[in-house]
């Protein structure tokens, strides 16, 4: 194993330790009470075998049995036997339950963290990113990071102490005994690190054959209607085997590694334990040692390595875990660009004034999505944004939002770049409806409130209204409270999108994005869909994203796109009149 290896490893430790220190400090008294627990159990482990030393040392002292005060000392003994094994279960039993609940606060505030984190990392890492993997992070990998620490860090820490001072006794009772027994120690840990090592390498590429796994099923049951429809589950389920197979091999690697560390560590205890009775016995030969005390030694020499065994048997889920951290802190390491700049201030009530300055955008390598687009729309004005698919019309939209920024360029509101304000009081002050507009798990009034999540019944109410959700929320049971599945699945595409539009018109915001909002639907929801955006829009600044003329022609102003540039733009009323006008493109839609 190469040096730089061994480097880049403990770097990585240390980070996960500078990353957990924060959450474990809260929980100082905790550990703390924890640790004293754990250093009761080790004296207690280490006075475990002393009674048995006195009493065996007594018994076969000649003429013991006429000795007076024998029996009283048997009975001393066989109750400090007992009162240390009380007391050392107890000790175990309070560390335990310090380390357990340490562990799993802790761990409980990194997951809410990693979550928070993770709904804030911009679009461009969520596209790149499967979500049943992300998932998988979030509760698996913090999950065994947890067990971990609890189960398996935290005794590690005892389990040392112990080795340590047993050492230190036997020593002192016998040098050369002691020298015996640490002499093993050495070939044990090298022999613990490598195996370490190649655990972790195995329990990493398993752990990223599980978010595979995860992957494929989110994406399998997130679009099970496409997958049933389609009859895709053949395909999917030998995708899925595939992961399968091989998450399996390298599990079982990482199992066989970490069996073969536990085996090997037996094996030294079994030599170790002869060299102590060969040579301890013979050092009672020559009376360095009382028989008693050699019973000591083999007791000590049992409950040191039982450690260094536990220690195999941890080195083996601790690499694991460690592997399971990198996952978590790549995720955590993963920064948004798009964090408030400082000196942010809020965007507080703003006219609605739009401006891209020369803007371009773009979506890594390849052709740029938007390409010096300059576009200035006043306040209240409606504009229609046309253009073939493809041509740059959403990613105008993103660009507004700060869902990304543009790679050169300026994009303003009331003539201020959008830089300047902070993330949230910009998002808040602009309302979007999507073609595909996605509700949440809960009640219709639940998710229109999504808009504004202070907002009173009345409030709700109103909005529903003005969506004309109350059209048909009226025809079912139990009104705005009827409970939608996930993703709104309950509900037609035209019933989704007037929810959808309650929650922006319950937003009240001075700008309105409607990103093909009343594409794909049939002419009696569209009517309605279209109704309710009016009411929507309504005396705000508008940018109207359409493939349908007749939505086109109610605004102010069409611009055109064409591969991320704007190629025509005017009143409606112009471009119907100008020849050769590329507004055409949506007659040709319309007939199509
Ligand atoms: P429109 O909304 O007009 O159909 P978009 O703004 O969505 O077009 O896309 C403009 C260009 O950017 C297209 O070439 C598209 O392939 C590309 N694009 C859009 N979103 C992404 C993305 N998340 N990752 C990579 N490329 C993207
Ligand atoms: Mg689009």
């Amino acid at each position: 194993m190469s040096r730089r290896r061994g480097d880049a490893e403990a770097g990585r430790g240390r980070r996960l330790v500078r990353f957990l220190r924060p959450y474990i400090r809260p929980q100082a008294g905790l550990v703390a009470g924890g640790f004293v627990a754990m250093l009761a159990e080790v004296a207690f482990r280490l006075l475990e075998p002393w009674p048995l030393k006195v009493v065996i040392d007594a018994v076969i002292a000649p003429g013991a049995a006429q000795e007076p005060g024998i029996l009283t000392l048997l009975l001393l003994c066989a109750l400090a036997v007992v009162a240390a094994a009380g007391l050392r279960a107890l000790a175990s039993y309070l560390m335990t339950v310090c380390f357990a609940l340490a562990g799993t606060r802790a761990m409980n505030a990194v997951r809410a963290d990693v979550f928070a984190h993770a709904l804030r990392l911009p679009l461009r890492f969520h596209t790149g990113t499967r979500s049943g993997d992300l998932i998988n992070r979030l509760v698996s990998d913090i999950g065994k990071l947890r067990d971990v620490a609890v189960t398996a860090a935290m005794p590690l820490v005892g389990n040392v102490v112990t080795l340590v001072a047993m050492l230190a006794v036997m020593l002192v009772l016998d040098w050369r005994l002691g020298l015996v027994v640490a002499a093993a120690l050495p070939v044990f840990l090298l022999h613990s690190r490598r195996a370490s090592r190649r655990i972790t390498d195995a329990a990493r590429v398993q752990r990223r054959r599980e978010g595979e796994i995860a992957g494929t099923a989110g994406e399998s049951f997130g679009a099970i209607k496409v997958v049933q429809a389609y009859t895709l589950e053949g395909t999917l389920e030998r995708d899925f085997a595939r992961s399968n197979e091989r998450e399996l091999s390298e599990g079982v690697r990482a199992t066989r590694l970490s069996a073969g560390l536990e085996r090997a560590t037996d094996l030294l205890v079994g030599v170790a334990t002869g060299a102590v009775l060969l040579v301890g016995g013979w050092s009672v030969l020559e009376g360095h040692l009382t028989p008693g005390e050699l019973v000591v030694f083999v007791q000590y020499l049992k409950g040191a390595f039982k450690p260094m065994r536990d220690l195999a048997k941890y080195t083996g889920r601790i690499a694991k875990a460690a592997a399971s951290g990198e996952r978590i802190l790549d995720l955590v390491g993963t920064r948004s660009d798009l964090a408030d700049l400082p000196g942010a201030h809020r965007m507080g009530s703003v006219a609605g004034a739009v401006t891209f300055h020369r803007v371009s955008a773009s979506y890594g390598d390849g052709e740029p999505a938007l390409h010096e687009v300059d576009l200035d729309i006043a306040a209240g004005e409606r504009v229609a944004i046309v253009g073939h698919s493809g041509s740059g019309k959403s990613t105008l939209a993103s660009l507004l939002l700060r869902l990304q920024d543009p790679v050169r360029g300026s994009v303003m509101i009331d003539g201020r770049d959008l830089r300047a304000y902070t993330l949230a009081s910009l998002r808040s002050g602009i309302a979007i409806v999507l073609q595909e507009s996605v509700l949440f798990t809960g009640s219709i009034r639940e998710n229109i409130r999504m808009g504004r999540p202070d907002a009173t019944d009345a409030h709700v109410e109103r909005a529903a209204r003005a969506a004309g959700v109350d059209e048909f929320a009226a025809r079912m049971p139990e009104g705005l409270d009827t409970l939608v599945g996930e993703r709104g699945d309950t509900l037609s595409g035209g019933q989704r999108q007037r929810i959808a539009i309650a929650r922006a018109v319950l937003r009240d915001a001075r700008i309105v994005i409607l990103d093909e909002a009343a594409t794909g639907l049939d002419a009696a929801s569209g009517a309605a869909v279209r109704a309710a955006l009016d009411r929507l829009s309504e005396g705000r600044t508008t940018l109207v994203i359409t493939h349908a003329l007749e939505d086109a022609l109610a605004c102010d102003r069409i611009v055109v796109l064409e591969r991320g540039r704007i190629v025509e733009q005017g009143r409606p009323d112009e471009l119907l009149a100008r020849a050769g006008s590329r507004l055409a493109i949506l007659n040709e839609a319309a007939r199509a």
